[in-house]
């Protein structure tokens, strides 16, 4: 049995020494051929160093260095991508996730499952933060095709041919929690303690956020699509009702001309206006991905590799 660790990496300097140690006391405890796969997101700190270090003392330690940031969702699909091993996890590098409870997660899969995730059960982040994701996890439960478990995010361990499936996804926009849970098979969430970030600053600022959300939401679901549709069927029966309230007073009445109407007008303009952008704007996001889908660019572009043969 061998196991593989995949490790997104972006400017963890601080993190890495204290992750390798309970990382390796935990891998070493399970008795088992073992890799750590790191992927090295691009950093422009000592990150890469402090990788290629490891390496030396230790050849189990293999390196994916990025040749730019491609972001989280696609290190974490580089990292599966590259592993060799029967069960592969799947944690930040931060020590949110602490890699004590693998053992457990290990144990599960043994169980028959082909994947179990890790659900959070608080948050120790600021309630701003908190409440976001709360109502971002909400909305996506509502509205994907697919049930993504509440609370749950990478923080995984998966089969072997969980793995083999993710890898076979081509699409670009990747939400890994989201392709993890469209594939289907046996799947079950454990419940633990997300713990503070261990060193350094969040790497997830507001627009690396959104993106994920949009990743998620737009990947996942046609119903914003479908509520546009929704939504302009209905100005239109308003606008068809108004449009005979008017020709009836201007006909039938001798009112007409004392209804003011201009307030009612400039209303009405921006309403239609504002949807229409709108409804732009969400036909914007799919054809966005179209677009990035026929580009048929490689997901992310490898500087060098080390510790693979
Ligand atoms: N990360 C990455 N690329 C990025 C941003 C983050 O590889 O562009 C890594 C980061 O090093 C960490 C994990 O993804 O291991 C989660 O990021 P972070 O802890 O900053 O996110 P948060 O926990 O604040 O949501
Ligand atoms: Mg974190």
């Amino acid at each position: 049995m061998k196991y593989s660790v995949v490790l997104p990496v972006y400017n963890e300097e601080e993190n890495l020494p204290t992750l390798y140690k309970r990382i390796i006391k935990v891998l070493t405890s399970l008795k088992a051929d073992y890799e750590i796969i790191f992927v090295n997101d691009g950093s422009n700190d000592k990150t890469k160093n402090i990788l290629v270090n490891l390496n030396k003392k230790n050849p189990r330690v293999k390196i994916i260095n990025f040749s730019r940031n491609f972001g989280h969702q696609t290190a974490v699909s580089a990292g599966l991508q590259h592993t060799s091993g029967e069960v592969a996890a799947i944690l930040d590098a931060d020590l949110q996730d602490p890699p004590e409870i693998l053992p457990k997660f290990f144990a599960k899969l043994d169980q028959g499952f082909d994947v179990v995730y890790a659900v959070r059960k608080k948050r120790k982040e600021n309630i701003i933060k908190v409440m976001a994701y709360s109502l971002f996890y909400k909305l996506l439960h509502v509205i994907a095709s697919v049930n993504i478990p509440l609370d749950s995010g990478d923080f995984c361990v998966l089969s072997q041919r969980m793995v083999k499936t993710i890898n076979s996804f081509p699409e670009r926009n990747r939400f890994v929690r989201g392709l993890r849970s469209w594939a289907g098979f046996k799947q079950v969430g454990l419940e633990y303690e997300r713990d503070q970030r261990f060193a350094g600053e969040s790497k997830y600022g507001l627009r690396k956020m959104l993106k994920l959300a949009f990743d998620g939401i737009f990947s996942f679901s046609f119903i914003p699509l479908q509520i546009m549709f929704f939504l302009g069927s209905i100005s239109l029966a308003l606008s068809l009702i108004g449009s005979l309230w008017a020709v009836y007073m201007r006909f039938f009445t001798t009112a007409y001309n004392r209804v003011p109407g201009f307030a009612t007008t400039i209303i009405l303009i921006m309403f239609v206006g504002g949807l229409q952008l709108f409804s732009i704007g969400v036909m914007g996001e799919y054809l966005r991905r179209i677009y990035d889908e026929v580009k048929q660019r490689p997901l992310y572009i490898i500087e060098s590799k080390v510790g693979f043969e």
